[in-house]
């Protein structure tokens, strides 16, 4: 209990208050801290969600904490109208982390996504091209504001939405000729997540990553990676675009950005760095500098190459000790971004319900399927008590 509100209490004011717009568990969690969760009740959880790949740095991170209190006691902002240490170390900090251009700083993903899309569109305009178009893939996600929607086909419902914005369109995420084949002297952009999180973590093709390189090349459309789930060492790197090989124009980040705080970022490299000019885009809140020193004491602790090193072992040993669970089908991932499949029949969303009940939160992005995105700072034997409740919850 907290404030005196019961968890069924809470679900009445849930019912009666709230927008429908989340299934949410009937559980309050209350306090936090590295890779554990408290209940109301006192109950203890083994976190292998993450708050969806938000607190990488593990629960209230005592650097993390120190950063904010110091800040918040000291000064919370005066607009983006006057200079702001914070604000423009983390944009020096992003810039030479990787792409070494320019960063905007924005509040969340979705917003990344619209600013990103806003430089694609203006610098096609700058080459002459009329009618833009964006090419994601199928299975995308990049957010829920109308740009972002439009570029999220699984929910780019034009019933419910419409009109949505013209623009953009999708290829298959596996089909590099297809790709090629879609883009056009229109292209402006090709803006995909090079680990379809919210889809259940389907890492994509080499070739397709390869040829979305070739196609901007070929025809001046910016490369734009979606780092947002898998960015801030998630996947082992502390970009995801880093283990693979290409490089983007433009990658946009949020989540564990901001250490638990609504940070999100636009960082961009030579060729997209000065499209957007005064007057173009903004935001009130973006790059205060709470959050903003959030964001630099959360990039401290997970630019770490040990971190980063026992993410890569540890994803390996928790995809390892999955493919050994009788009614898992596939594995799949990158460091600690895993999903897996289920075999035909297995209730996805009762092995996520089991799990809770037997103490580990994880995710079940969809039918027949469970996502793992545990805090970054965890350790083996947190590995291996996950495994050992995913497999009994498995068998039912
Ligand atoms: N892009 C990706 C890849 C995401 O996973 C998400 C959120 O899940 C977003 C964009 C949107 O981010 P936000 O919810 O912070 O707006």
């Amino acid at each position: 209990m907290t404030e005196g509100l019961s968890v069924d209490e809470l679900r009445e004011l849930d019912a009666r208050y709230a927008m429908r717009t989340y299934l949410r568990a009937g559980v309050e969690f209350v306090r936090g801290e590295g890779a554990r969760l408290w209940d109301s009740s006192g109950k203890e959880y083994l976190d292998f969600f993450a708050g969806l790949s938000v607190h990488n740095a593990g629960h209230c991170h005592p650097r993390i904490v120190e950063a904010i209190q110091r800040q918040a006691a000291t000064f919370a902002g005066s607009s983006n109208l006057f200079l702001s240490a914070p604000a423009l170390r983390l944009s020096r900090r992003l810039s030479e982390s990787s792409l070494g251009g320019r960063v905007f700083l924005a509040n969340t993903g979705t917003e990344a996504s619209e600013g990103a899309i806003k430089i694609a569109r203006k610098h096609a305009h700058r080459r002459g091209v009329e009618t833009p178009e964006i090419i994601s893939l199928d299975s995308d996600f990049h957010g829920r504001t109308l740009g972002a929607l439009a570029a999220t086909p699984k929910l780019a419902d034009e019933e419910r939405f419409g009109p949505l914005p013209r623009g953009f369109r999708y290829v298959p995420r596996d089909d590099a000729e297809a790709l090629r084949a879609a883009a056009s002297e229109n292209t402006a952009a090709v803006f995909f997540e090079l680990i379809q999180g919210e889809a259940g973590v389907w890492p994509i093709p080499a070739e397709v990553i390869e040829a979305a390189r070739q196609v901007c090349d070929e025809t001046g459309a910016l490369l734009i990676f979606d780092e947002v789930q898998t960015g801030m060492g998630r996947t082992g790197t502390l970009w995801a675009y880093q283990g693979v090989g290409v490089e983007p124009d433009v990658i946009t980040a949020a989540k564990a950005l901001g250490g638990g705080l609504p940070v999100g970022a636009i960082i961009a490299g030579e060729r997209a760095s000065d499209v957007l000019e005064p007057g173009d885009h903004g935001s009130t809140f973006a790059g205060g500098p709470i959050q903003a020193s959030a964001a630099l004491a959360a990039l401290d602790v997970l630019s770490d190459e040990a971190l980063l090193a026992s993410v890569r072992e540890l994803g390996e040993r928790l995809m390892g000790g999955l493919r050994e669970i009788d009614g898992i089908v596939d594995v799949r991932g990158r460091g600690l971004m895993v999903g897996v499949s289920l075999a035909e029949g297995i209730d996805a969303a009762a092995v996520r319900d089991r799990c809770l009940e037997a103490g580990l939160v994880l995710n079940c992005p969809g039918p027949g399927m469970l996502r793992l995105l545990p805090p970054l700072i965890i350790e083996a034997a947190d590995v291996d008590r996950a495994l050992e409740i995913i497999a009994a919850s498995v068998r039912g």
